[in-house]
């Protein structure tokens, strides 16, 4: 798949360019062009005008429809966008097959569906009025696009989490310039392609590659002619991002890092505990925002739960790599960095050889640890790798405490049969996600996002469009 930018309805890869590694093997996938600023220029210019354009005037029957017709199009190339997404992250094809391509289709249908399930036009009237002396009035509140919307997304989901954005602000009649991440630039130019397919007026999606600082990202985030923010990725990028924002006023929504939680207790099922544990600590070898990094367990059972999740992770085969040779680095200094603060290494703690062209990639050993000081920054920061630190606790106060001591707050799990337990912990635990007796299982219409520095907002269902639209109020005195 050539990596292409699409500015205005116009595929183009004029600029310098980058090359394209994939990470299962390390071997050049191809060259990348960097979006130089006048690109980005381009875009959102095309971005503009379309609002003034057909689409600006679309009903909602006709944005559906187009959101329906871009589903479709995902639906129709479903393999292509597979493999695109398998050489981009190295990710075992299943994961493609079962979350990354569906999840996507099912964006786009989700909020097609959405749509009617909401009146656009929310009525509420007021007579008479509610100020003493002010008369009778009607009130009524519609919902305005917000314009021109940038979408950042990361590499760990790069289809999923793209589409998570992009689906709900086409549906509210927004255009959309997208960066995707540098490391993962294929399935973007594949959405392109459906879309430009999928007969969306010119300028209503535009894309753009490159890199994030002083780059294609700065350069769209910074923009002057950027009406609204959505961004999923580190902490620290948000917070530059928020900076750059600043400069305009620019509404964000921000979807960022974790240390997620997970606090498994005494009375749990311990094979489900374990086995959701396994899931939410290795899935996509951990590059999950929602991935558990810190597991409290309860200590009457806490050396039977190590053992057992120290058997399984280390039977776990066919995991996928880190993204880049940089991110295995990065996981593998904090395994260093757990050593020194007095780590055990329950199981992994390395790199793994297959003895095959894996071996020119970047895997990382699924790895349980346990005795680190809760100071330990093995403990306090994410590490977004196949690792997660196991710890006892005596009471309910005490685990929620440690839970709750992390300047993230995005997702938790809660492994309890006590259903009085359950309710009373759940909503003590400072995260905006609080799973009770399993991991990401998700209803695209529910509130997703974290506090702290896990984010800003929610996004999903209504939440999202809520974020893409503005709602003005018309008063008329009657
Ligand atoms: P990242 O912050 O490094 O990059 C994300 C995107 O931001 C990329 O497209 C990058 O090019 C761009 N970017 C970087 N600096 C920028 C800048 N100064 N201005 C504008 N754009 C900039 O994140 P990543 O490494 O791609 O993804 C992993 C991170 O994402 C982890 O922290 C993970 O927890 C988080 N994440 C969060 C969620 C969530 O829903 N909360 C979901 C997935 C990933």
């Amino acid at each position: 798949m050539k990596a292409e930018h699409y500015v205005g309805g116009v595929f183009r890869s004029d600029g310098p360019v980058f090359p394209l590694i994939g990470p299962g093997d390390g071997a050049e996938l191809g060259a990348v062009p960097e979006a130089t600023r006048e690109v980005v220029d381009d875009a959102v210019t095309a971005a503009r005008s379309a609002l003034r354009g057909p689409w600006g005037a679309a009903s909602v029957e006709d944005r559906a429809a187009a959101l329906r017709a871009v589903a479709d199009g995902i639906q129709a190339r479903f393999d292509e966008f597979v493999d695109a997404e398998v050489a981009d992250t190295g990710r075992p094809s299943e994961f493609a097959r079962t979350v990354d391509v569906p999840r996507a289709v099912g964006n786009f249908r989700a909020y097609a569906d959405l749509l009617y399930g909401r009146p656009e036009r929310a009525y509420t009237t007021q007579v008479p009025g509610w100020s003493a002396g002010t008369g009778q009035a009607l009130n009524y509140t519609v919902r305005r696009p917000l314009g021109v919307v940038a979408v950042i997304s990361p590499w760990n989901l790069p289809l999923l989490l793209s589409t998570w954005k992009i689906a709900p602000a086409l549906a509210c009649g927004n255009t959309v310039v997208l960066k995707p991440s540098e490391e993962t630039p294929s399935t973007a130019t594949l959405l392109a392609r459906v879309i430009d397919d999928a007969g969306l007026p010119d300028g209503v999606f535009n894309l753009v590659h490159g890199h994030g600082p002083d780059a294609a990202g700065a350069f769209l985030t910074g923009h002057p002619d950027v009406d609204a923010i959505a961004f999923t990725g580190e902490s620290a990028t948000g917070a530059a991002i928020m900076r750059d924002a600043a400069d305009h006023v620019t509404p964000v929504s921000f979807e960022l890092g974790g240390k997620n939680p997970a606090l498994v207790f005494a009375d749990a099922d311990l094979d489900a505990a374990v086995d959701g544990t396994v899931r939410s600590s290795f899935t996509h070898s951990g590059q999950i925002c929602l991935c558990t990094e810190r597991v409290y367990v309860e200590r009457p059972i806490f050396e039977e739960f190590v053992t057992r999740l120290g058997e399984r992770t280390a039977a776990l085969d066919g995991y996928g790599p880190m993204i880049s040779a940089e991110h295995r680095d990065k996981v593998l200094s904090y395994f260093r960095l757990a050593r020194e603060d007095g780590a055990t290494v329950v199981t992994g703690g390395g790199t793994p050889t297959f003895g095959d062209e894996r071996d020119g990639g970047f895997h990382v050993e699924p790895t349980v640890l346990t005795g680190l000081p809760e100071t330990s920054r093995a403990v306090r920061e994410e590490i977004f790798g196949p690792v997660c630190h196991v710890a006892p606790f005596d009471t309910e106060d005490e685990a929620l405490a440690l839970a709750n001591d992390s300047p993230y707050g995005l997702a938790s799990t809660v492994w309890t049969r006590d259903l009085s337990r359950a309710h009373r912990v759940a909503p003590r635990v400072e995260t905006g996600i609080v799973w009770v007796n399993c991991w990401n299982l998700r209803d695209l219409r529910t509130p997703f996002g974290g506090v702290k520095a896990s984010g800003i907002g929610r996004e999903g269902g209504e939440y999202s469009l809520d974020f893409f639209s503005e709602p003005v109020n018309v008063c008329i005195q009657i």
